[in-house]
């Protein structure tokens, strides 16, 4: 094999940071194939994103004149790490004595678990531009990922999706109707620290949409969405349209049995139908190892288990927590269009939740004083005209017989008028949720 240029990075904030690096670039001279051509100085840095508190990073690229392949590299650089010291499985964002990355090995491209060429964040990190620039190097003329990449036709998703699978990723997928919030990326955050790969969907689902209800009026802002899902991570957005994903003659739809009765189901006929085909069609084309759902939308994410385990599609999904405006609204796409009266007003919800779950942590167990408890709070509020207020078991949200109750999960939904345009508010809460 002909000799490439590599570049890798170094980084060190455990021991003697200097003696780590210094001590890596001795050891990659000696291994054959390897000629360490040029090193930039060493420099400082501060860890990027979460982790414990832990001290800075002393960091320097150096640039490698290789006959070794991307793989075998990279191996080598595995093998330094390890021999300085590096726990392995290597928990995320924890101190290290060292640590390499394969940024660019001459042109190559690669996308596998084990390995990103060129590096997917290398233009985002200082600590990397920086040496690079003093190496020479005109930043803008050095290739990039593209993060995240946006799809918008099924058979791109699948192929690369079946480029990942290959490559041995776990995929994590997050389908959305978009106008993302910190809610949405949660989500996404949750799948970043689980998964390799993370495929977020935005697409407003005509299929879930009955008649007069909002879907022309769904908000939609693929920009800032695109901007939100980089920021938490994710690597491939697809957004198709509408023809992309139903074609003319489309006919099949999923039927949902029990799952979908009452509640939602029973206020918005064929919904839950439209979400389960939309879901397993997004399952088929990117065949995720896990797929994220909020507990924001808990029969939603009853119907969406129901479906995995009745269709088999070999996933696991993965309930997230709902994540709340500092007063405790549920963030939804559709708060933008709460007036300001109705918007104070729509903490109702929550109030009336968490004056149950009160009342169930003082002793009471009987399921209809329960609800009374939340509907006294409701009552209290004529701004919200309430849809349905209902205790159902954990999980699959089946009703419960009146009576003594163990635990269970109240749901509620309320519709609020006097915005741009009527708004109907959803929220749940665990009657054993130890959250606020
Ligand atoms: P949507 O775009 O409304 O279809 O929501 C996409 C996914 O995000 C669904 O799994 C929702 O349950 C979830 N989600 C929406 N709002 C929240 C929230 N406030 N907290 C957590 N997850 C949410």
């Amino acid at each position: 094999m002909s000799a490439h240029r590599a570049y890798v990075g170094l980084g060190s904030n455990e021991g003697d940071r200097d003696q780590h690096l210094r001590r890596a670039l001795e050891r990659l001279a000696a291994v054959p194939g390897v000629k360490v051509a040029r090193v930039s100085s060493f420099v400082d840095s501060e860890l990027v994103g979460d982790g414990p508190p832990q001290g800075r990073f002393r960091n320097a690229v150096a640039e490698l004149h290789t006959t070794l392949p991307p793989a075998a590299l990279l191996a080598v650089c595995k093998a330094l790490e390890a021999e300085a010291g590096r726990r392995l499985p290597a928990p995320r964002n924890h101190p290290r004595p060292l640590d390499l990355d394969l940024l660019f090995h001459g042109d190559c491209r690669l996308d596998t678990r084990e390995l990103v060429l060129p590096h997917a964040r290398w233009h985002e990190r200082e600590f990397v531009m920086g040496p690079l620039r003093e190496l020479g190097l005109d930043l803008a003329a050095l290739p990039r990922q593209q993060r995240p990449i946006v799809l918008t036709s099924p058979e791109d998703l699948a192929a690369t999706c079946t480029g990942w699978l290959e490559g041995g990723c776990l995929i994590g997928l997050v389908p959305t109707m978009g106008s993302l919030h910190r809610g949405h990326q949660s989500l996404v955050q949750r799948a970043r620290g689980e998964c390799d790969r993370v495929v977020v969907t935005i697409f407003v689902n005509p299929l879930q949409f009955g008649p007069g209800e909002d879907f022309a009026a769904y908000p939609r802002d693929l920009e800032t969405d695109l901007a939100r899902c980089r920021d938490a991570g994710a690597d491939v957005v697809f957004a198709p349209a509408t023809a992309a994903m139903y074609d003319p003659a489309f006919c099949s739809h999923v039927s949902v049995g029990a799952a979908a009765e009452g509640m939602e189901g029973a206020l918005r006929p064929g919904h839950f139908s439209g979400v389960a085909t939309v879901v397993a069609r997004l399952f088929v084309m990117v065949r995720p190892h896990r797929a994220y759902f909020g507990e924001k939308d808990a029969q939603q994410l009853a119907v969406v288990r129901r479906l995995a385990r009745d269709l088999g599609f070999p996933l696991r999904v993965v309930p997230c927590p709902i994540v709340r405006e500092a007063d405790g609204l549920a963030m939804s796409s559709r708060n933008v269009y709460l007036g300001a009266a109705d918007r104070r007003a729509s903490t109702v919800l929550v109030q009336a939740l968490r004056a149950a779950r009160e009342a169930f942590r003082a002793g009471q167990r009987d399921r209809d004083r329960l609800l009374q408890v939340a509907a006294a709070v409701l009552a209290g509020e004529p701004r919200a005209a309430l849809d349905y207020l209902e205790l159902r078991s954990e999980g699959d949200l089946e009703p419960l017989p009146p009576g003594p109750v163990v635990g269970g999960r109240l749901l509620v939904a309320a519709r609020f008028r006097d915005g741009a345009r009527p708004v109907r508010l959803l929220d749940n809460l665990s009657l054993a949720a130890d959250d606020a």
